[in-house]
């Protein structure tokens, strides 16, 4: 059976290229990395901390290793942090901000990631009152996974960091994402980074790295985030193995592959679109499509049936479904999809 795999762009698979450039390590190109010994993974850093426009960056297990390191690094116990109500810090990772860096979460309401600068400002802590914890960081998601994979423009984040210079704040950046806002926006990504202090991208989404994210920003904020890196189990050794991936995907072809996945995403929204259900399908900016069901129906009985023919997808709740194209998806999948979501929703809906 034909398998459609559109429940995230994290079930990506190296390229060929990739799986060249690890069988040509030897045992030269990699060294223990804890001692900063892994040639591979310090051509990773610098090249990546070249390709977002900051100082230094770090090579960490995952994204949620690497927004948590951004935390720690550029916090202190007991503070009061930003959060977009919506974010995957505050909704997918497990509450490590409370549960390790000892944070006060509090959520920010937006306009699809985007926030209102009045409301934001009343959420701000007062610094000379004693009862108050200080607060010292927003963080901003780009794209924005539950909005829909939407495209926060750099202007709004030009707009956050005056804000948090205003408010002495740092601002951390969730770019898991970030290349296919710049992709998307055809700009180069550093005019959205440069207004972070704190930069995360995903190594192992659309640039389809079996594993592995970066984080990025000045040189004493990278050190500090090595250390704890370090803390949360994160000093991987030889781990030029999986370095040797992120070289190829920061290429600046591989980077514009990802207009293909967009390309992808949009014919597959226009299909739905098209359709004459009572569904709403979402915007789509980039690699992200989502569809909400206008009528009352158990979304896990059509998870369940698209299962049946081959469409994976997630639910990412009680009325909502998300679709993400990747690598691993042409024109071909998208077209025997919309026949088969279409025959799906006529019998649920
Ligand atoms: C996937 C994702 C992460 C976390 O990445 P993992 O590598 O899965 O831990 C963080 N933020 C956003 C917006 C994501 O989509």
């Amino acid at each position: 059976m034909k398998i459609v795999d559109l429940r995230s762009d994290t079930v990506t698979k190296p390229s060929p290229e990739m799986w060249e450039a690890v069988k040509s390590l030897d045992n030269r190109m990699i060294g223990d990395d804890v001692e900063g010994e892994d040639p591979t993974v310090n051509e990773l850093e610098e090249t990546a901390a070249k390709v977002i426009g900051k100082e230094a960056a770090l090579f960490v297990t995952s994204g949620t290793q690497g927004n948590l390191v951004s935390l720690l690094s550029q916090t202190n116990p007991g503070d009061e942090i930003l959060l977009e109500e919506l974010s995957h810090i505050y909704k997918n990772e497990v509450g490590s901000a409370a549960r390790i860096g000892g944070l006060m979460v509090r959520t920010y309401p937006s306009n699809k990631g985007v926030p209102s600068f009045d409301q934001l400002q009343k959420l701000i802590r007062d610094r000379e009152d004693i009862h108050e914890p200080p607060t010292t960081l927003i963080s901003v998601e780009n794209t924005h996974n539950y909005h829909g994979g939407v495209i926060i423009r750099p202007e709004v984040i030009k707009d956050m960091k005056v804000f948090s210079h205003k408010n002495d704040l740092k601002l951390h950046l969730d770019g898991a994402r970030i290349f296919n806002a710049a992709v998307g926006l055809n700009v180069s990504v550093t005019e959205i980074t440069k207004y972070a202090d704190s930069v995360m991208f995903c190594l192992s989404k659309g640039l389809s790295c079996p594993v592995g994210s970066i984080v990025a920003g000045s040189k004493e904020f990278i050190s500090k985030a090595r250390r704890y890196r370090k803390m949360l189990g994160g000093g991987m050794r030889q781990a030029g193995i999986i370095a040797a991936f992120g070289l190829i995907a920061l290429e600046p072809k591989w980077i514009k592959r990802l207009a293909d996945d967009h390309k992808n995403a949009k014919l597959l929204s226009q299909g739905l679109k098209n359709l004459y259900l009572p569904i709403k399908v979402h915007p789509t900016d980039t690699n992200i499509v989502i569809i909400e069901m206008l009528e009352k129906v158990r979304i896990l009985k059509i998870i369940t049936a698209l299962n049946k023919v081959g469409i994976l997808a997630f639910n990412i709740s009680k009325e909502k479904i998300r679709f993400v194209t990747h690598y691993g998806i042409n024109e071909d999948d998208i077209n025997y999809s919309i026949e088969q979501i279409e025959l799906i929703l006529k019998k649920y809906l």
